[in-house]
C-alpha cells in the first residue's frame, strides 16, 4: 500500500497530524501514473505542474489556516467533459482537441475551493457516448483489474484511475450509466446523484435532461465526502434544485435494520448473466441476514427503458452538438474555408467520430417532422410511465437493489462492431436517468477474477439511503 491507495479519511487524518504532506501524496499518485499509464490510458491530460503547486498550497493551509476542508490536499481527477479554466477540455473528441475553457464548471470550482489537488483530465467515450471508453480520440482505457477488458464507459478513465491508484477520487458524469457502469467494471464505487442535485454548469452537454455529475472513489465514504463538496443549488444552472444539503458522511453509519429493499423482478430475468445474478443474490442475502427486509417489486415498463433512452438521448444530442461548426469552438477543417457550408460539413465530418455521427443522425431523424410523434413523443410517454413505476414501487420500499450490468466486463473490441449489443449493456442503468433518481454502484465480489457491481437505487433526493445501504454492505462484507 502506498499513499495513493489510501482512503480520504486515512489521508486527511495523517495530513492533520503532519505525518505526511499533500506533496507526498501527489508524488505517490504521479509515480503510480508513471508505472501504469502506458497500459491503462486513463488520462487525456495530466496537470503535474499545477498539481504540485496546489499540493504545496494545501500544505501551507494546514500551517496557516485554523479549519481546513476535509478534501484539502487530496488528489482528484476530472472527466474531460467538465470545463477546467486554462486546461484543455476535449470531451474525448477531435472536434474539441484544442479547446481551452476560460472558466471552471461549478463542480470543479467547488472542489478547487476545498483545496484539492487536480491530477488531470480523464479519458472517456467521445461526448459521453458509449459504454466502454473505446470511442475516444486517444484510444481506449484498459481495465486495471484485467487489462484485456474494457473499463466500462463513458467515465472509464475516472473509474480506472481510481481503481489503479492513479488518483484518490474522481468526478464523472452519468447520462445513462456512465458513472455506475465503469465503477462496476473496475470494482470501485460510483454515485450518480438525483438530477438537479449537482449543478451542470460547465458540463459539456450530451443529453441535458439526463446528464448528471457524480463522484467516484474506492469506498462509499470517499464518495460521500466528494458528494458533500460538489452538490448544492447553483443559479448558473436553471435545473439545479434548491433543496436541503445533508451531510452525506453522517448518514452512513445508521445501519440497515428494518430497511425495506425492493428487488424489481423485471431486472432478474433472461439476459442477465447467471454468475452476475448469483453474486448479487449473495449480497442481498447478506443484507437480509443483517436486518434488511427484502421484497419483490415490479417495474412493468422497464422493457421500454433502452429504446426510450436511445431516442431521447440521441434527440437531445443532435440538438446540443449542432454548436460544433468550426466557428465557435475547437477544431476547424482546413478544407473549403472560402465556402462556409462546405467548411461546416468538412469540420463536422473530420471532427466527430463514427458513434457520435450515428447518434446525431438518429437524433435528427427522430426529431424530424413526420417522425416526431412516432418516436420522440412516444419515448417521452414511455419515460413518464417508467417514472410512474418507480413512484409506485417506492411507496412500499426505501431503496432498490439491481445489477449494474447484465454481463461481466467484456474484452476490448468485443462489442464495437455491433452498436445494439453495446447499447444493451445499459439496460439496468438508463431508467434512473429517465426518472432522475439517484443510484450507486458498489463492488459485491468477483467472478472469474472480474468485478461485479451492485446497483442501489434511491428515492428522489434520498442519496442518504443509497449511501447508508452501500456503506452497511461494505462493512458487513468486509470490503
Ligand atoms: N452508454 C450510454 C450512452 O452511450 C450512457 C452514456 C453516459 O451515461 N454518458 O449513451
Amino acid at each position: 500500500m502506498e499513499l495513493c491507495d489510501l482512503s480520504v479519511p486515512e489521508l486527511a487524518g495523517m495530513l492533520r497530524k503532519r505525518e505526511i504532506s499533500s506533496r507526498e501524496i501527489t508524488e505517490s499518485v504521479f509515480k503510480r501514473i508513471d508505472e501504469k499509464e502506458e497500459t491503462i490510458n486513463a488520462f487525456i491530460t495530466t496537470t503535474r505542474e499545477t498539481a504540485r503547486k496546489q499540493a504545496d498550497q494545501a500544505d501551507s493551509r494546514f500551517r496557516d489556516v485554523k479549519k481546513v476542508p476535509l478534501l484539502n490536499g487530496i488528489p482528484v481527477a476530472i472527466k474531460d467533459i467538465l470545463c477546467t479554466q486554462g486546461i484543455k477540455t476535449t470531451c474525448g473528441s477531435n472536434i474539441l482537441n484544442n479547446y481551452i475553457p476560460t472558466y471552471n464548471a461549478t463542480a470543479v470550482e467547488k472542489v478547487l475551493k476545498d483545496g484539492v489537488v487536480l491530477i488531470g483530465k480523464t479519458n472517456m467515450d467521445e461526448f459521453g457516448m458509449g459504454s466502454s471508453t473505446e470511442n475516444s480520440i486517444i484510444g481506449p482505457t484498459r481495465n486495471p483489474v484485467n487489462t484485456e477488458c474494457v473499463a466500462g464507459g463513458s467515465s472509464g478513465g475516472s473509474a480506472a484511475a481510481v481503481a489503479a491508484g492513479e488518483t484518490v477520487l474522481a468526478l464523472g458524469t452519468d447520462t445513462g450509466g456512465s458513472i455506475r457502469l465503469p465503477s462496476a467494471y473496475c470494482g470501485v464505487v460510483g454515485i450518480k446523484p438525483t438530477y438537479g442535485r449537482v449543478s451542470r454548469y460547465g458540463l459539456i452537454s450530451y443529453a441535458s435532461s439526463l446528464d448528471q455529475i457524480g463522484a467516484l472513489g474506492r469506498t462509499v465514504e470517499d464518495c460521500a465526502i466528494l458528494l458533500n463538496c460538489i452538490c448544492g443549488h447553483d443559479r448558473l444552472d436553471t435545473t439545479s434544485v434548491k433543496v436541503k444539503k445533508p451531510d452525506f458522511s453522517r448518514s452512513l453509519k445508521k445501519g440497515i435494520k428494518g430497511i425495506k429493499i425492493g428487488l424489481p423482478k423485471e431486472y432478474f430475468i433472461e439476459g442477465l448473466d447467471s454468475q452476475v445474478k448469483n453474486q448479487i443474490m449473495m449480497a442481498v442475502n447478506l443484507l437480509a441476514e443483517n436486518g434488511a427486509e427484502i421484497t419483490e417489486i415490479s417495474l412493468p415498463h422497464a422493457r421500454y427503458a433502452i429504446s426510450s433512452y436511445y431516442l431521447i438521448a440521441t434527440a437531445e444530442a443532435s440538438s446540443n452538438l449542432a454548436r460544433y461548426d468550426g466557428v465557435k469552438y475547437g477544431f476547424r477543417s482546413d478544407d473549403n474555408i472560402s465556402d462556409s457550408v462546405k467548411m461546416y460539413e468538412a469540420t463536422r465530418s473530420e471532427g466527430f467520430g463514427s458513434e457520435v455521427k450515428r447518434r446525431i443522425m438518429l437524433g435528427t431523424y427522430v426529431l424530424s417532422a413526420g417522425y416526431y410523434d412516432a418516436y420522440y413523443l412516444k419515448a417521452q410517454e414511455a419515460r413518464s410511465l417508467i417514472k410512474q413505476d418507480f413512484d409506485e414501487a417506492f411507496k412500499g420500499v426505501d431503496c432498490m437493489i439491481t445489477p449494474v450490468s447484465p454481463c461481466l466486463p467484456f474484452k476490448l473490441g468485443e462489442k464495437m462492431a455491433d452498436p445494439l449489443q453495446m447499447y444493451l449493456v445499459d439496460i439496468y442503468t438508463v431508467s434512473l436517468n429517465l426518472s432522475g433518481l439517484p443510484g450507486m454502484s458498489i463492488n459485491c465480489g468477483n467472478v472469474d477474477g472480474l468485478p461485479v457491481g451492485l446497483q442501489i437505487i434511491g428515492k428522489t433526493f434520498d442519496e442518504e439511503m443509497v449511501l447508508r445501504v452501500g456503506h452497511a454492505y461494505e462493512t458487513i462484507a468486509g470490503r
